[in-house]
């Protein structure tokens, strides 16, 4: 049977340059960069090499990028990092209400813990307004959240302007860029922010590895501690095979960038045009324009998207309903709910998410089987509006 994957956000295939670029790391290169020998000297210089190409395609000093386990840890180290490292000078945290499960999460955390924290709306389209995060900000503010491109609906933040707010005001910033590092330019410069997570696996480098970008100044407690790694801020011995892999595959994906996400928003819009033309009662999640290049997020309305989730496996396509992390469970996206999707619709709810290898022949095949599901799945349910009772 023909395989469609159309579930970019969740994880994307590791490329096969990068797996190259990994192997001799599995293989004769197995030192531990700590060692003096030249085992451990091999092993180092990949570190250092891969430290600098982060760096460089992020606008950054090498000695600001702390290599993690993901964004997950990056969002963990960053926002506890702060809140245990200026306690003394304030207890308040900004960030938003459509943030990822490692932000929203690890803030629920500060919260029992003596933090306060706001969890700013969004408008229909899931943006943040910066003119909330300022009215928001006190004198115990010590850190805002934001982040960069939302994993559901694909949205991208004005980060720039609530960064040159959060500068002015000498509260520092940090962005959960898991979803741009590799789709979007990132400049952390021209973002004016402090602290950006990033993660391997969801720019076609391996998984279990990524970065915390930090800027020179900023100040945080380590969560891990152990050896000198990291600039005494993330304990462990690096994996060395992952941190290569993943300077390989962003350097991969900005050498692309602009052939690919030309190509992606392209079959993205046929894809949505598709939908819009062959199926009634959708409504198109995200903002129209300022929206990431494969991202699609659509409401199917009188129908469950678990139900369409799985029609869709069994013909082969791999899409989500929310976000993969919120998958299996029967709550509604926090996300739809916080851009006022009405709950009974935003159960209706499907992620398309398009990446590098996808083809225009993919893209019919998807609008071929998905109106016969949705017609069948839509005559099966309790929720279809029926015309008479209209
Ligand atoms: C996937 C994702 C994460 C988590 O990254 P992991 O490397 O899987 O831990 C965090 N934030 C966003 C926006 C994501 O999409």
């Amino acid at each position: 049977m023909r395989t469609v994957y159309l579930d970019h956000s969740a994880t994307t295939p590791v490329h096969p340059d990068v797996v190259e670029a990994m192997l001799p790391f599995f293989t004769e290169e197995y030192g531990n960069a700590s060692s003096i020998h030249r085992f451990g000297r091999n092993a180092r210089v990949a570190v250092d090499e891969a430290r600098e190409k982060v760096a460089r395609l992020l606008n950054a000093q090498d000695q600001e990028i702390y290599f993690t386990s993901g964004g997950t840890e990056g969002d963990n180290l960053a926002i506890k990092g702060v809140a245990w490292a200026l306690r003394d000078k304030g207890d308040h945290i900004i960030t938003s209400q459509i943030e990822h499960e490692a932000v929203l999460n690890t803030c629920r955390y500060l919260e029992r813990n003596g933090f306060e924290v706001n969890y700013l709306p969004v408008d229909q389209y899931g943006m943040v307004d910066p003119t909330d995060v300022r009215k928001a900000i006190t004198d115990k503010t010590i850190l805002i959240s934001v982040m960069h491109a939302n994993n559901e609906v694909g949205t991208i933040q004005p980060i720039a302007e609530i960064g040159a707010m959060a500068r002015q005001r000498e509260i520092l910033f940090h962005t959960d860029a898991v979803q741009t590092v590799g789709k979007l330019p990132v400049d952390v410069k021209a973002l004016s922010v402090d602290l950006l997570s990033m993660s391997g696996h969801k720019f076609y480098g391996p998984k279990g590895v990524g970065a915390l970008y930090m800027r020179k100044g900023a100040k945080i407690q380590p969560l891990a501690h152990g050896g000198h790694h990291e600039n005494w801020k993330r304990a462990g011995t690096e994996n060395i095979p992952g941190i290569v892999g993943m300077a390989k595959a962003m350097e991969i994906c900005y050498q692309e960038l602009d052939i690919v996400s030309k190509k992606e928003s392209q079959l993205r819009d046929a894809l949505q045009k598709g939908i819009q033309e062959t199926i009634a009662d959708v409504r198109f999640n995200g903002h129209p324009t300022q929206r990431l290049p494969g991202s699609l997020s659509a409401c199917f309305q009188a129908l469950e998207g678990e139900a369409l989730i799985l029609s869709l496996d069994l013909k082969g396509v791999a899409a989500s309903t929310g976000s993969a992390c919120s998958s299996g469970s029967l709550e509604p996206s926090h996300v739809l709910k916080a851009m006022g999707v009405p709950i009974e619709i935003a159960h209706g709810s499907a992620r398309l998410t398009l990446g590098r290898s996808n083809t225009q022949e993919e893209i019919d095949y998807v609008l071929e089987v998905l109106p016969q599901i949705v017609d069948r799945l839509r005559s099966m349910s309790p929720l279809r509006p029926s015309k008479e009772v209209c």
